[in-house]
């Protein structure tokens, strides 16, 4: 298991200003990775890590001899796959040469040289997503869903043994900020005899954790779960932007299709699992009367720290809202805690058949949602199906998402005597599909 060391202590500070504020995402016990360009520029893409409001150019600093090894090396390159691949010895020691680096009393006069306004940088998708998998690992998410079609029985038999999934698509994965083109559709109404082709009217979001895969496997041979933590670079913010009546038309038999292929968007900055160590916890507690997992997705070990206790929280800045200055309008705040399967559950069974996960392979979690109302990680929950109107600011109302809607997911970590770890912001605004 990832193991705390120094660079987890909350009392360090870094020579970055803004990395030692109150609320900053990026301290310096956070140090996340991405792949950023001077705004504007023609030139290549490149890795960085984010401390308070600056990126370390880490390709540079590896020029210039303040860092050294595989992975600094790695960094120069325009995606973060050769990084991801070269597994945790070469993480767990670029993040303790980062954290020597960056913090106070480090080398700030030549580490200085090396960073980059985080303002004047754009950021990309951080890596070649070969594969992208999306779960279900909600149970709640699943129960809420599963009431609006099946009241009596909205869990099917399957669900608490099988970590379900479909296979999605990568192509369409952008990263936080680009806008998302409502997608057109066959759409069929439950009194129409026949579908229409036309603009989706029920968009909605998914609030998910998106997660990167580190060194993949061979074909045929299954990660076992006591080793699938090695295979786990970090975790980012994850949209899984859905079309809900595109879906209800053509879910059967085969599952979600054009319904999510147009467009995911991802936050720009991973978290590593190193930097997320202490917020490690206990596994979802299954109810009295629930099956216990099949053996292979099951160790004591895992039972005691497989869980990740990460608050998520999603929200609606409407066109209106945005004229008059006012602040995204939180809908869910559901906690990561909640799963019903584990992001280590998730790779296990992913393999378990022999299938081979790359490099920069990107999971899913499936949308995240508590119980209540105020937890709910998709609009179609928090309209319950389109029954319900939800309030506004200025008095608007919504159930499904309008044109010119921003979405704005948010997470972090925080907790007594820890220090706070943030992932930064996953928006994208919508825009009109004609
Ligand atoms: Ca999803």
């Amino acid at each position: 298991m990832t193991s705390l060391n120094d660079t987890h202590n909350p009392k360090l500070t870094s020579w970055v200003p803004s990395a030692n504020e109150i609320g900053s995402d990026f301290p310096i016990q956070n140090l996340p990775m991405g792949v950023f360009r001077n705004a504007g520029s023609n030139g290549e893409y490149r890795g960085g890590v984010a401390i308070g409001n600056q990126i370390l150019d880490v390709g540079k600093a590896f020029d210039a001899g303040q860092l050294k090894g595989d992975a600094a090396a790695a960094c120069k390159q325009s995606t973060l796959n050769t990084l991801m691949g070269l597994g945790r010895g070469h993480w767990v020691s670029l993040r303790d040469q980062l954290s020597r680096l960056l913090r106070s009393g480090g080398n700030e006069k030549e580490g200085r040289t090396c960073l980059v306004d985080m303002a004047g940088a754009e950021m990309t998708v951080p890596a070649r997503i070969g594969d992208f998998t999306d779960f279900y690992s909600s149970i709640n998410h699943a129960t809420n869903v599963g009431r609006m079609f099946r009241p009596e029985n909205p869990l099917l038999p399957n669900y608490k043994y099988v970590p379900i999934a479909y296979h999605g698509r990568s192509s369409s994965i952008r990263v936080s900020g680009t806008p998302t083109k409502r997608p057109t559709g066959q759409l069929k109404g439950p009194d129409a005899e026949t579908p229409n082709f036309d603009a989706c009217r029920r968009l909605d979001y998914e609030t998910e954790l998106g997660v990167f895969v580190g060194p993949g496997n061979v074909l045929g041979y299954p990660i076992p779960l006591e080793e699938a933590e090695d295979h786990v670079f970090g975790l980012c913010i994850l949209n899984d932007w859905s079309a809900r009546d595109i879906q209800t038309w053509e879910y059967q038999p085969l599952g979600p299709f054009m319904a999510k292929n147009f467009s995911s968007t991802i936050s720009p900055w991973i978290v590593t699992l190193e930097a997320l160590a202490p917020y490690r916890s206990a596994i979802f507690k299954r109810p009295k009367g629930d099956p216990a997992p099949l053996p292979y997705l099951h160790t004591k070990s895992h039972e005691g720290s497989g869980g990740l206790d990460i608050n998520i929280e999603v929200a609606v800045l409407t066109d209106k809202m945005r004229k008059n200055g006012d602040l995204p309008h939180v809908i869910g705040a559901p906690n990561f805690k909640g799963m019903y399967w584990s992001v280590f559950q998730m790779l296990a069974h992913h393999s378990s058949n022999g299938c081979n996960l790359n490099p920069g392979d990107l999971f899913g979690s499936g949308t995240v949602s508590g119980t209540t109302p105020d937890t709910y990680g998709s609009i179609l929950e928090a309209c319950k199906g389109g029954k319900q109107t939800i309030s506004f600011p200025g008095d608007e109302e919504r159930t499904f998402l309008e044109d010119g809607d921003e979405v704005v997911m948010r997470a972090w970590c925080d907790g007594d005597g820890k220090a706070r770890i943030g992932f930064g912001e996953c928006r994208s605004v919508i825009v009109s599909a004609a």
